[in-house]
């Protein structure tokens, strides 16, 4: 990077004019963002001193960031982590980042399991998808008394995963297991009953994936956002088999799209869940379904 760009000051505002000429969100954030990874420091002191000089190495790597993000390449993927739940997660190319949209599942989640499903102990949750183990790990720090098991079909994503377990210390609480929703021996790999399910999986239909954002597009992986023509094809999979996963009064909480309520309470229905609802996120937009297995009578 130029000379020119030599001072924290400097950076902010000529980073700030590239961003904004490549049509990111929030230019002046990311620059800050970019400074605060490369120096390892708080906003706060940015601008405590702005006159500070930065040296070549520190120039040149952001550069390189400034670069990346400028063709689009997502923020937390340059800067390897995302805030989730209040957890501080490792993300990287190859796994999807967690969305702040997602983080209303595991409230519902969490919600229905302190109302619903008091002294049970253990609570056994079953993640399906987990990506980068966001639900799995926030669910497990929220509930004390909760063993997870967390699924995903991708190597990449459970390597991730056990990074974030293991630096959050909930390894011996969130166990991680590699197995496809797709292949036939899904529910044996599995094994058990569970109180909870939840699932994040692809829901974008095929056709819309061009449309969306190109840090989206052109960097995470679209064997976590690619839900076949209707957008619905694993959830097709997966709901079928919820009244063998779940417990009865067990409960099923899983992210969806635009659009996609009323044909997911078929899915539902037809697999003789109850209680179905789908939940609007903070935008009004259909984000989130629920659906429980019945309680056996007395
Ligand atoms: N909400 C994501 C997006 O907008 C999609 C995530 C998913 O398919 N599970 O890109």
């Amino acid at each position: 990077m130029a000379n020119s760009c030599a001072t924290i000051a400097a950076f902010l505002r000529q980073a700030s004019e590239s961003l904004r000429d490549a049509g990111v969100d929030s230019p002046e954030l990311t620059a800050e963002r970019l400074l605060m990874h490369v120096l390892r420091c708080q906003r706060a002191e940015l601008y405590l001193a702005p006159e500070r000089l930065l040296s070549h190495r520190q120039q040149a790597l952001l550069g390189d960031l400034l670069a990346r993000r400028v063709r689009r390449e997502p923020l937390q993927y340059l800067t390897g982590e995302v805030e989730f739940m209040g957890l501080s997660l490792r993300v990287r190319p190859g796994v999807l980042i967690p969305r702040p949209e997602t983080e209303m599942l595991v409230e519902r989640a969490v919600a229905f399991c302190q109302r619903e499903l008091r002294g049970i102990h253990p609570l056994r949750c079953l993640d399906v998808g987990t990506g980068c183990g966001n639900i799995a790990a926030s669910l497990a720090a929220m509930l004390p008394h909760a063993h997870v098991v967390a699924i995903d079909c991708s190597q990449e994503a459970l390597a991730v995963a056990r990074t974030n377990l293991s630096r959050l210390r909930l390894t011996n609480r969130v166990q991680l297991v590699r197995a496809d929703l797709r292949s036939p021996d899904f529910a044996r790999k599995v094994g058990g009953t569970f109180h909870l399910v939840t699932a994040n999986l692809p829901y974008v239909p095929t056709g819309e994936l061009s449309t969306l954002a190109p840090e989206v597009k052109n960097y995470e992986p679209h064997l976590a956002l690619d839900g076949g023509p209707d957008g619905l094809a694993l959830y097709r999979i997966l709901i079928p088999l919820l009244p063998q996963l779940l417990s009865p009064g067990g409960g099923y909480f899983a992210e969806i799209g635009v659009g996609q309520g009323a044909q997911l309470r078929t899915l539902l229905e037809g697999a003789g869940l109850g209680e179905i609802e789908v939940l609007p996120d903070l935008a009004g937009r259909e984000r989130v379904v629920f659906a429980r297995r019945q309680r056996e009578r007395a």
